[in-house]
C-alpha cells in the first residue's frame, strides 16, 4: 500500500478551500477526510491560519488539501489571516470556493470567482448546508457555474463532489517530471553529483532524487558519479549517454572533462524548467549587460536550507556576479517575495532552484516580476551562463529552438 506521506507536499496537487467565514470549509474537509482534521464550529472565523493535510485523491494520487480562514475576516488579525489565505490561494492547483446554499451569492463571492476564474481554469464551486435549503439566487448562480451540493451532516454529496473534482483537476496546469520530453525508454544518463562540503551527511539532495527516481520510472538507465571520477568513467563508456545532468557548480569542471558535443545540462535548469519558466530567465540573462553601479540585486530562496560556509546563494553568487557583471553591484537576500514598491527598487532577481516548493510558486514570482518589468534570472541558468555554457546547457530541451531564438533575439536589441 502507498504511504501517504511519501510524496513532498511540493509535489502533490495542492487543493484549496475558501469562502466566507462560517460557509462550512472544515465540515467540508472533514467529510472529504473522513476524519476530524480540521476545528469545526459554527462561530465564524474558527480557522486562522491555513491548515494542510496530505491524502490520496483516487485517480488524482497525492493531494494536499489546504483549509483557509475566511476571506471576509475582519480586524487587524483577520486581514492577515486574509492574506495568508490569498497567499495559499495564488499558489493552487484547484481552487475550491465553498458557499453556503441557503443564503445568496455575496459580491464578494462572485468577485473571488470572477477575479480567480481567469487564471485557475480548475475552480470548483461546492455548496454546503444542503440541510438548510437552497437558495434561488444561489441556485441561479451555482448552476451557471457548476457546482454540487454537498450536506455536511450526512455526507450526502460528496461523492458528487469528489468526481467534480476530478475533472477539474485535470484542467489544472500540472508541474512536469524532471526529465519529461528529456528522454526516451532506454536511454542512458549521466548524473553527476559532487559530495562537497554543501552535500547533506549521508544523502542526496532533492534534485538528484527526485531526477533518479524519473530515470527509473521512464525505463532509463544512469551512472551517477562525483566530478573527480566522471572522465575515468566516461572514457571507458561503450554507448554514448543520451545526456549528461550535473550540478551547477562543477558545470566547467564537467564540461571540459566530456566531448563538446555530449549533451549536458545541470539539475538546477532542470529544476528551472520544471518549477518555473526558461524563457523568462533567458531574458533576465540577455539583461546582466545592462546592469548598473550600485544597482540592487535580490537574490530570492524558497527555503530556510542550512547554509554552508561557501553557500551558493549568499556567498558564489554574488562573488561571481561581482567579478564578471557589475563589481559595484549591492546584494540582498529573502526568501519570501516582497511588495511592489519594493520589489521596483531591484534592477534584478536571482531565484533559487525553488526545489522544495510547488510550481504555482515559483511561477507567481515570476509572474509578478514580468508584471513590474523586473528582470529575473535563476541560479542554475546563470552559472552556465558565467561559465559560457550558453545556450549548450539549454540545447537537450524539446523547447531548445525557441529559447534560443529568445536569447538570441534578447541579446540582439540590448
Ligand atoms: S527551494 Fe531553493 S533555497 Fe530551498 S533547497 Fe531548493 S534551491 Fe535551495
Amino acid at each position: 500500500m502507498s504511504n501517504p506521506q511519501a510524496t513532498p507536499l511540493a509535489e502533490r496537487l495542492s487543493i484549496v478551500f475558501y469562502g466566507l467565514r462560517n460557509a462550512g470549509k472544515s465540515s467540508l474537509l472533514n467529510s472529504f477526510l473522513g476524519t476530524a482534521t480540521a476545528i469545526v464550529s459554527a462561530e465564524p472565523g474558527t480557522t486562522t491560519d491555513p491548515v494542510t493535510r496530505a491524502f490520496e485523491l483516487g485517480t488524482l494520487g497525492p493531494v494536499a488539501l489546504t483549509d483557509t480562514a475566511g476571506l471576509d475576516d475582519e480586524g487587524e488579525l483577520g486581514q492577515l489571516r486574509v492574506q495568508k489565505s490569498r497567499e495559499k490561494l495564488s499558489v493552487c492547483d484547484v481552487p475550491v470556493l465553498v458557499t453556503r446554499s441557503d443564503l445568496p451569492p455575496s459580491p464578494l463571492e462572485t468577485d473571488l470567482w470572477e477575479e480567480l476564474i481567469a487564471k485557475k481554469p480548475a475552480m470548483t464551486l461546492v455548496l454546503t448546508h444542503a440541510d438548510l435549503g437552497l437558495h434561488p439566487d444561489k441556485k441561479t448562480w451555482a448552476e451557471l457555474r457548476g457546482g454540487v451540493s454537498v450536506n455536511n451532516l450526512t455526507g450526502d454529496g460528496i461523492l458528487e463532489f469528489r468526481k467534480l473534482l476530478q475533472k477539474k483537476a485535470a484542467l489544472a496546469e500540472r508541474e512536469i517530471s524532471p526529465l519529461e520530453g528529456l528522454v526516451n525508454e532506454n536511454d542512458f544518463l549521466i548524473l553527476v553529483t559532487p559530495i562537497d562540503l554543501a552535500a547533506p551527511k549521508g544523502r542526496l539532495i532533492l534534485p538528484q532524487v527526485e531526477t533518479i527516481r524519473d530515470v527509473l520510472d521512464k525505463d532509463c538507465a544512469c551512472l551517477i558519479v562525483k566530478e573527480r571520477e566522471l572522465k575515468s568513467f566516461y572514457d571507458r563508456l561503450g554507448v554514448k549517454p543520451k545526456l549528461v545532468i550535473c550540478d551547477s557548480q562543477v558545470f566547467s569542471k564537467v564540461a571540459s572533462d566530456i566531448p563538446e558535443e555530449q549533451p549536458l545540462t545541470s539539475f538546477s535548469i532542470v529544476f528551472a524548467r520544471k518549477k518555473g519558466d526558461l524563457g523568462v530567465y533567458l531574458d533576465g540573462i540577455a539583461a546582466l549587460e545592462s546592469i548598473k553601479p550600485g544597482a540592487k540585486i535580490l537574490v530570492l530562496e524558497a527555503c530556510a536550507h542550512h547554509q554552508q560556509a561557501d553557500d551558493i546563494g549568499t556567498v558564489k553568487i554574488p562573488r561571481l556576479f561581482h567579478q564578471m557583471v557589475q563589481s559595484r553591484a549591492v546584494f540582498e537576500h529573502k526568501r519570501e517575495i516582497p511588495d511592489d514598491e519594493e520589489l521596483k527598487k531591484y534592477a534584478l532577481v536571482v531565484n533559487c532552484a525553488g526545489c522544495m516548493v510547488s510550481r504555482n510558486k515559483m511561477l507567481t514570482r515570476i509572474d509578478k516580476l514580468k508584471e513590474l518589468g523586473v528582470p529575473v534570472i535563476n541560479y542554475g541558468l546563470f552559472l552556465a551562463w558565467a561559465n559560457g555554457l550558453l545556450p549548450r546547457a539549454v540545447l537537450p530541451f524539446p523547447e531548445a529552438e525557441v529559447l534560443v531564438s529568445r536569447l538570441s533575439a534578447k541579446s540582439s536589441t540590448t
